[in-house]
């Protein structure tokens, strides 16, 4: 249960609750900060004992009973010469009448209200006052815990945690200070035992010196730990894809539109890159629509003018078979073979094509999760292209990176794609590791969304419109939304935080959209429209998909499948039901999947009433903001890294204590600082690495 043997000694439903908690070590005892203080260290005369925050008074009983109205409860009265309170209890043991005798000295602590007969507290905390009892000198922490575990136990154990526990600084001389951070012994003392002059604001607010240096600490081994992993990748050897322009130079010029500069750039950004003898790990960034998809086919094809093989990797079916298409579109006049690999093949073709990936007859394999089973294997893999990767985990991006393995030594270069921005606090902090490239520019001629919100009172009038505008030639959406199997991402519940929904709710919104579905074609029989949604059969998804593509269909109704990725430029106006319930993201990547064809598009948003405040705000900023850099800039305020980076099984560690937008300045000193360490002082930043991170920094970032 833990690996620490200096808490071996503790009970067994101690070290329960604390693994509970995520604490292991001594160490990470003394980590466990406090969420807030109480302040005991003053005694208040009953009589001016201040209201709206808990305080100390001591007393002795003047009388305790058991009252039966309005309900049973203890209630005993104590005086101190100033005044009387009474200490209200509505459980209790039969001993605590006792206990509280007439004449017994007890020092209570809690919240002051003012009672029917004068001031009194509910349930204080209180102890019986036999001699001597010196008031706390600090104030008491209050520690985050779990079911079993005691606020005093845990105070115990961190204050032996802290006595015993190796908290010299790992930083070189001088350097805290010249940060103006305390030592960090000297911080984790104070924030678990701050005296009673400290600033209190400061440190509610966690902005005290001493708080911003182990957010300062915390920082700094995320920078050291990617950077060098950074390092590592660096000594890697990568085949040298040298720019011969023999594919990608016709490519270029057989599409049907210019490249924006933003494209151009990224372009050369993952040239230089890929014909470097190094692994590339390049993040390719870009608002919905902003043409990621034909920069990623380019660095394909430099793969493939030095006769080697390239993986494209996206997380749902539907988004992988529009990349086919366009890949084998792109790519087959060129006479270069493309695979397709996805879950739903039947047996034999999935067989057929992993044969051609692994005889090297196809160049480019596209796929879905498929593409990292085990019978899949390249004969000549240097490049593993994943759209939309903050979809898929670290397991999943190493597993395809593996299937180089043919040719030992040798890492393939990883171009990474993703369509939800990551602000650059994010980017600075969580991908230190990665290089970046973003293109920051629509394609010319798009018109922005309209977005528009209706009570879902409203609906058959908007069903009635989206009826009249396919028949005048638009083609639309009607989104419903459901939690997909093979998305990381979930709706929001209703309260604000995503949460996971369990079968039932998810049977629930697949018969949501099946009714949906037959309802709109029932009552417009003259409307062609399509159903898609995720427990289809592969063959059908595509056939579905194609037909909306080439107009067939010209109304979609369809679950959140189409969320990433979908492209079909003539679609113009989309619909989403229950937008309350979705993501900002979300929301973000769906309405991205209209106005891409230079017509003027429109978002429509039903919503149940009533709104929470959270879906209030979400549904305000979707209407407010059409820039995905500015949404997401929300979404981390609104639900903090880990929901944005996609996945908690991303490897990434989430930082604790520090704040991206809060403590940017410090981010930037742990930036600074680990440069400086690992080329002044590696000893240092090694301590400092296996202080926070044990060996656990292996690991991250593969
Ligand atoms: P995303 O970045 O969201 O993945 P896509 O790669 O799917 O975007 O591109 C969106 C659409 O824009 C596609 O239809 C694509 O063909 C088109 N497109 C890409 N680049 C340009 C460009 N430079 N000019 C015009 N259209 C473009
Ligand atoms: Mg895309």
């Amino acid at each position: 249960m833990t690996s620490d043997p200096s808490l071996s000694g503790l009970p067994k439903a101690v070290l329960a609750a604390l693994t509970k908690l995520g604490i292991d070590s001594q160490f990470d005892l003394v980590l466990h900060l406090p969420l807030r203080y109480d302040d005991e260290t003053v005694l208040h005369p009953i009589a001016a004992a201040p209201t709206g925050a808990p305080v100390t008074v001591e007393g002795t009983v003047v009388d305790t009973d058991v009252k039966y109205r309005p309900r049973r409860q203890l209630v005993s009265r104590i005086g101190d010469g100033t005044g009387v309170m009474g200490l209200r209890f509505l459980h209790f043991y039969g001993s605590q009448l006792r206990q509280l005798a007439p004449g017994t000295r007890v020092r209570a602590f809690g919240e002051v209200r003012s009672g029917l007969l004068g001031p009194e507290m509910i349930h204080p905390r209180y102890r019986v006052v036999r001699g001597e009892m010196p008031l706390p000198r600090a104030l008491t922490p209050v520690y985050p815990t779990t079911a079993g575990l005691g606020q005093e136990t845990l105070r115990r154990l961190v204050g032996r945690a802290l006595a015993a526990a190796d908290t010299a600084d790992t930083l070189p001389p001088g350097l805290a200070g010249r940060l103006g951070l305390p030592a960090f012994g000297e911080a984790v003392g104070l924030l678990h035992h701050p005296p009673p002059s400290t600033a209190r604001a400061a440190l509610d607010e966690r902005s005290h010196p001493a708080w911003r240096r182990v957010k300062f600490d915390e920082l700094l081994a995320q920078q050291l730990s990617m950077r060098l992993a950074r390092e590592r990748r660096r000594a890697g050897t990568a085949p040298a894809l040298v720019p011969r322009g023999t594919l990608t130079r016709a490519r270029v010029a057989a599409l049907p539109f210019r490249l924006t500069r933003a494209q151009r750039r990224a372009w050369r950004e993952l040239e230089r890159d890929l014909a470097r003898p190094h692994p590339m790990q390049r993040l390719l960034q870009g608002d919905v629509g902003s043409g990621k998809t034909v920069v990623a086919a380019l660095a394909a094809l430099q793969c493939v003018e030095n006769g080697w093989q390239v993986a494209v990797m996206a997380p749902t079916e539907v988004l992988a078979e529009q990349h086919h298409h366009n890949f084998a579109r792109w790519l087959a006049p060129l006479g270069v073979g493309v695979a397709w690999l996805a879950g739903g093949l039947p047996r034999a073709e999935k067989r057929a094509a992993a044969a051609r990936v692994a005889e090297g007859a196809a160049k480019v394999a596209v796929g879905t999760h498929a593409l990292i089973q085990d019978e899949v294997e390249f004969d000549r893999l240097a490049l593993a292209i994943v759209d939309e990767q903050q979809r898929f985990g670290v397991h999943q991006r190493l597993a395809l990176r593996m299937k180089g393995g043919a040719r030992a030594g040798a890492t393939p270069h990883q171009l990474m794609m993703s369509a939800t921005p990551i602000p650059r606090t994010m980017a600075m902090s969580y991908y230190a590791d990665l290089d970046v490239s973003v293109i920051d520019e629509l394609p010319p001629g798009r018109v922005p969304v309209a977005t528009r919100l209706f009570s879902a009172a409203r609906r058959d009038e908007v069903v009635r419109r989206v009826r009249d505008a396919c028949v005048a030639g638009s083609q639309a959406y009607w989104v419903c939304p459901l939690i997909e199997e093979d998305t990381g991402e979930k709706p929001a519940a209703p309260g604000g935080r995503p949460r996971r929904a369990r079968g039932r709710s998810a049977a629930q919104q697949m018969k949501n959209v099946l009714e949906t579905h037959a309802a709109i074609s029932a009552t417009f029989p003259e409307l062609k429209v399509g159903l898609l949604h995720g427990r289809m059969k592969s063959d059908e998804k595509a056939a579905v998909m194609q037909a909306y593509a080439a107009g067939a269909i010209r109304l979609l109704v369809a679950t959140t499948v189409i969320e990433v990725g979908v492209d079909v430029p003539n679609a113009t106006l989309m619909v989403i039901e229950n937008a309350e319930r979705l993501g900002l993201s979300q929301l973000h990547q769906l309405r991205g999947r209209v106005g891409r064809g230079g017509e003027a598009a429109a978002c429509v948003l039903l919503y149940a009433e009533p709104l929470s405040a959270a879906a209030r705000e979400r549904l305000k900023i979707i209407y407010e903001n059409r820039d995905g850099f500015e949404i997401a800039r929300h979404d981390l305020r609104l639900r903090g890294p880990g929901e944005l980076l996609g996945a908690r099984q991303s490897g990434v560690p989430m930082l604790r204590f520090a704040d991206l937008e809060a403590d940017l300045d410090l981010l930037d000193a742990a930036r600074g600082a680990a440069g400086e360490l690992l080329r002044a002082d590696r000893a240092a930043a090694r301590r400092h690495l296996e202080r926070w991170l044990g060996g656990r920094h292996e690991l991250l970032k593969v």
